[in-house]
């Protein structure tokens, strides 16, 4: 047994603690759990939690089912406000096994992995900070009718609305007593959104955070009586929630994206990790942007007071909010970044820092060259000026982006061949199912005719 794992045994005795939790991510980003009783901890350590693989979404086929759930001591956390008649819980992370004891091709936690060790190879650490957007509605209704969002606040907004204020507040101390470190949370633009920003972390160590997130903020969110979603547009007239995403490399303690020698400040491997970024942006976006109504808002939407600020666009731009990356006003060196802002709310996080790393890493490896910036607002010109310019679009429907997904070597090295196959099938099914519904919409329209 090694010191973390019997921190982690001796924490348990010490605080009395009868359930731990141990956590994985199917394909599609769900958070699955089972909870072990302390006693067959030590043994878990040994050899793992064995689970039916074909009951999770994207794991296995039926034939060969058997998986193993192997906790990492490492994301060790005891959760302190889950208290109640049954005391404190704690939660763990685990990689999936094979019988055999090899990694699962289908973990999430894997594949990131393994770009990240990609990276490593080169002498790199991949850092991500998200932006994380959602909505709080006062109902949750299942039948498809319109959610009513728990004010009507807006950009920054503070006095007036306590719903959300208390959210925010209540939300944060939970995230930092569980040693999640909040930089900024702020009403967004839309009523009842929210934003709350993590601090940068290690790529592995933000996903964790971000699944984590999503547990903590549902739970303080149904205790104060509303329904935090992070559906990525859930309404027609509202922007919809994007989880902009900052990444640098650091080679030691030096941020790789940086030259002060350079009139932005960036270094050639910043540029051609954009311009890698750039290059297969239309092939990573299933991943970033998995669903159906992720399409519904990443497109430029003219509502009558103010445009929906989503990339629609392949380009890059120095403090520009239209396009799909952006890079921030320069700090100092350690901050230098990329912003994409394609991303959304409800993406594997997982698999989406491995193809945005596996991208960047190509334009690095290739040495493509950034093309100029855009310093438009992308939005407003015309199709005819934005294709002279090179910006193409990126995929407007989920069926688009699969089939530019399915033509991608990259992504399917980047996945591995079982998650990159089951996604394609998965999403292609999602896709025929959305594709056969006859909406509201078109009734309303319609029907007369
Ligand atoms: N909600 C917007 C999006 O969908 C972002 C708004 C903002 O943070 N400026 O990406
Ligand atoms: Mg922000
Ligand atoms: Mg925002
Ligand atoms: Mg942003």
């Amino acid at each position: 047994m090694d010191r973390q794992q019997e921190f982690v045994l001796r924490t348990l005795e010490e605080r009395d603690i009868r359930f731990v939790r141990l956590w994985f991510t199917d394909v599609l980003g769900t958070l699955k759990s089972v909870s072990v009783a302390p006693a067959e901890l030590e043994a878990a350590f040994e050899e793992g939690i064995g689970f039916d693989g074909s009951a999770i979404e994207g794991f296995a086929r039926v034939f060969e089912s058997d998986m193993v759930a192997m906790p990492d001591p490492t994301t060790f956390q005891v959760f302190p406000f889950e208290g109640g008649v049954s005391g404190e819980s704690a939660r763990m992370f685990c990689d999936i096994l094979l019988p055999d004891g090899g990694p699962s091709w289908a973990d999430p936690r894997h594949v990131l992995r393994r770009a990240l060790s990609k990276a490593a190879e080169k002498g790199f650490t991949f850092y991500t900070h998200p932006e994380i957007e959602f909505f709080l509605l006062e109902n949750g209704p299942q039948d498809g009718s319109v959610p009513i969002p728990v004010d009507t606040g807006g950009y920054f907004e503070h006095t007036t609305h306590a719903v959300a204020r208390d959210f925010r507040r209540q939300g944060v101390l939970a995230l930092e007593r569980i040693g999640i470190s909040v930089e900024f949370s702020h009403h967004e633009v839309a009523p009842g959104q929210q934003e709350i920003d993590l601090r940068y972390a290690d790529a592995l160590t933000t996903a964790d955070n971000i699944m984590t997130f999503r547990h903590v903020v549902k739970e303080v969110a149904l205790s104060t009586g509303v329904q935090a979603s992070f559906m990525p547009k859930p309404f027609t007239d509202q922007p919809g929630s994007g989880m902009h995403t900052h990444l640098s490399l650091f080679e030691g303690e030096r941020n790789a994206f940086h030259d002060s020698g350079d009139p932005m400040k960036l270094s050639k491997v910043a540029k051609s990790f954009i311009a890698g970024l750039l290059v297969h942006a239309r092939e990573y976006t299933a991943v970033t942007n998995q669903w159906v109504n992720s399409y519904k808002r990443l497109f430029p939407q003219h509502l009558p007071d103010r445009i929906t600020e989503s990339p629609a666009y392949v380009c890059w731009g120095h403090l520009n909010r239209s396009a799909l990356v952006r890079v921030p006003a320069y700090g100092k060196p350690n901050s230098a970044r990329v912003e994409v802002r394609s991303l959304d709310s409800a993406a594997n996080p997982y698999l989406a820092f491995a193809v945005l790393l596996g991208a960047g890493l190509k334009g690095i490896e290739e040495g493509y060259e950034l093309p100029p910036g855009a310093e438009d607002d992308v939005w407003s010109l015309t199709s005819a000026e934005r294709r002279a310019m090179g910006y193409e679009a990126l995929p407007e429907n989920l069926a688009e982006a699969i089939d530019v997904m399915a033509g991608s070597e990259l992504v399917a090295e980047v996945l591995g061949e079982h998650v990159f196959d089951f996604f394609l099938r998965n999403k292609r099914a999602e896709w025929e199912q959305y594709r056969r519904e006859v909406t509201p919409y078109e009734r309303q329209r319609y029907l007369a005719l």
